[in-house]
Formats: C-alpha cells, sequence, structure tokens
C-alpha cells in the first residue's frame, strides 16, 4: 500500500493495471495515405484490457470509503486474524451468484445491447441501481414496449431451474409496477411443472405471457428490437422484444465451496434449493450443520 495524492492505493498484482493501447499504422505508412491510423485493439490487447476491468467485487484500492468512512473503521494495513469461536450450531448461509460465463454465443450477450441478464434487469429495477429505478433500452434509452425473459441455460437441475423461474416472475413483477402497458414474456423449455406448483399465485399475474419454447435464434432486427426464434410444440415461432433478458441459473460462489469444505460438507449447488416451502433449513450429514435453503 502506498499514499498518492493523499489517497492510499492498494495495489494487486494479479489484477493487471497497465492500461492497453491500441495498435497503430507506422510512420511511414501514414505518409503514403490517408487511412486510418488507430486499428484498435487485437484479441490479446482487448482480452488484457477487459481483465483490468473485472476487478469490480474486489477493492481497487480507491480509498474513498476510507476518507469518507467518520468513525475511522477502516484500516487497510489489517491483517487477516484467526479467530477460534465455539458453537452449538453451524448453519450456512450462502446466497447466490448467477451463472454468467455459460451462456451461449446464439443470446447475442455483449453483442446486442438489448440483450441483458436477469442480474442486470434486477440492478436496473432497483432505485439505488445505475440507472436509478428506469427500465430503458441500453442501446438507445428507450422505455421497452415489450420485454422478453428467456431461459440462457441448457437443462438444470429442478430446484435451480425453479430459483431461476421465481426470480423471473418476482423481476416481471416489479417490471408490471414500473410499466404498466408493457407486454411482459416469460419463456422457458420446461414450465409445465413450474405453474402447477404456483397455479394459485400465477393466477393473480394474467397480465404476464407464460410460453413453453426454448430459444433457437436471436438477431438484431432493424429498429434494435430482438427478433427471437423459439422452438414451440407446434413448430417454430418468431417474436420480437423491445428488451430481451436472460435467466441465468443461480450457482454457489466460489467462497461458499470453500466454506462448505473447510466445515466437511460435499455440497452440490443444487441442494441449497429447497424442495419445500424453502424457509426450513436443510439437515446435513454433518450433526448441527446445517444449510440456509435458498428458493
Ligand atoms: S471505496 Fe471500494 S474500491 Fe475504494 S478503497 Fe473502499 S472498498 Fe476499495
Amino acid at each position: 500500500m502506498y499514499e498518492k495524492k493523499g489517497r492510499y492505493i492498494v495495489e494487486f498484482p494479479d489484477i493487471p493495471s497497465e492500461r492497453q493501447h491500441q495498435i497503430e499504422i507506422d510512420v511511414e505508412e501514414r505518409r503514403r495515405n490517408y487511412n486510418e491510423v488507430e486499428l484498435g485493439f487485437d484479441e490479446e490487447r482487448a482480452l488484457k484490457e477487459a481483465r483490468r476491468c473485472l476487478s469490480c467485487r474486489r477493492c481497487l484500492g480507491c480509498a474513498l470509503c476510507w476518507a469518507e468512512c467518520k468513525p475511522e473503521a477502516i484500516d487497510f494495513a489489517m491483517e487477516d486474524d484467526i479467530v477460534e469461536v465455539e458453537a452449538d450450531m453451524l448453519i450456512v448461509s450462502s446466497g447466490v451468484e448467477r451463472a454468467q460465463e455459460r451462456i451461449d454465443d446464439k443470446f447475442q450477450l455483449g453483442s446486442n445491447l438489448n440483450v441483458i441478464t436477469d442480474l442486470q434487469m434486477e440492478r436496473m429495477l432497483d432505485e439505488d441501481g445505475p440507472s436509478k429505478g428506469l427500465v430503458i433500452r441500453p442501446y438507445d434509452g428507450e422505455v421497452p414496449a415489450r420485454i422478453g425473459f428467456v431461459q440462457s441455460y441448457e437443462a438444470a437441475a429442478s430446484g435451480v431451474h425453479r430459483a431461476a423461474l421465481c426470480l423471473a416472475v418476482n423481476e416481471a413483477i416489479l417490471l408490471r409496477g414500473k410499466l404498466p402497458e408493457a407486454e411482459i414474456s416469460i419463456i422457458a423449455g420446461e414450465l409445465t411443472g413450474f405453474q402447477q406448483e404456483y397455479a394459485a399465485d400465477l393466477e393473480k399475474l394474467a397480465d404476464i405471457t407464460f410460453q413453453e419454447a426454448a430459444v433457437v435464434s436471436v438477431d438484431a432486427g432493424e429498429k434494435a428490437e430482438v427478433e427471437v426464434t423459439l422452438a414451440t410444440a407446434q413448430g417454430e415461432e418468431c417474436r420480437s422484444f423491445d428488451l430481451l433478458v436472460l435467466l441465468t441459473q443461480p450457482q454457489l460462489s466460489a467462497e461458499v465451496k470453500k466454506l462448505t469444505s473447510a466445515v466437511g460438507l460435499e455440497v452440490d449447488y443444487a441442494n441449497f434449493f429447497a424442495d419445500g416451502d424453502g424457509a426450513a433449513l436443510l439437515a446435513t450429514e454433518k450433526d448441527q450443520v446445517q444449510l440456509a435453503a435458498q428458493r
């Protein structure tokens, strides 16, 4: 750690800090034509540059929190301390992360700005999020009139699939509150079981459409809409959305996997999704160690 302009900077040797520069045509060549001088990044430079930004969940050492913290509770020089605690019961409470790295290219995540993930939608719906609770199309800032939630993962354990669908329904309800006129659809390969299980609750959501179908392809439309080809029981069908939200698989974080292994548990991430009402703790093979179930 070192001080620079009154700020304490913490260095992370595993995060590249050096900025990448674009490839430029050489001076001799520039003399003979009017071609663009800057040629952009090649793959290697692009990956290096992107890695600089992938530390968003790590402290970047900007020291803003230190500067703002009035009780002076932040100590950058503090070392990890091992503390032994005696307890009668241990409850592993996991939380969930969303698996994005496995999303197939056919969904155009990253290449089509109007394709986002459920996590991005969650952030957009949040009053404290980047758009201050405004739901807008990233491409042009327009308010979307047709929003489709589609399953972006292949088959998943039933509890995991149900958790992803529950998130979609929750987000659809919040969306409905913000955009009363919008057409909202939830599309997944397997919906029947979910609809039967939650029939009483889903009945109240008459203005949200559910469709059992798998995504075949995603294409950009002429007016920045997202054209989705679906495989349904009746054959292929094309639907058009202003904003496409990809449902991702919930999964355990690496930290929780480390924690469960530290307490000697063999935990498959699907085990964290309760089959019952979701409120109960799940017993484990270790006496007095329980898992806090997720929905
Ligand atoms: S504000 Fe965030 S990034 Fe900056 S020093 Fe504090 S924890 Fe790290």
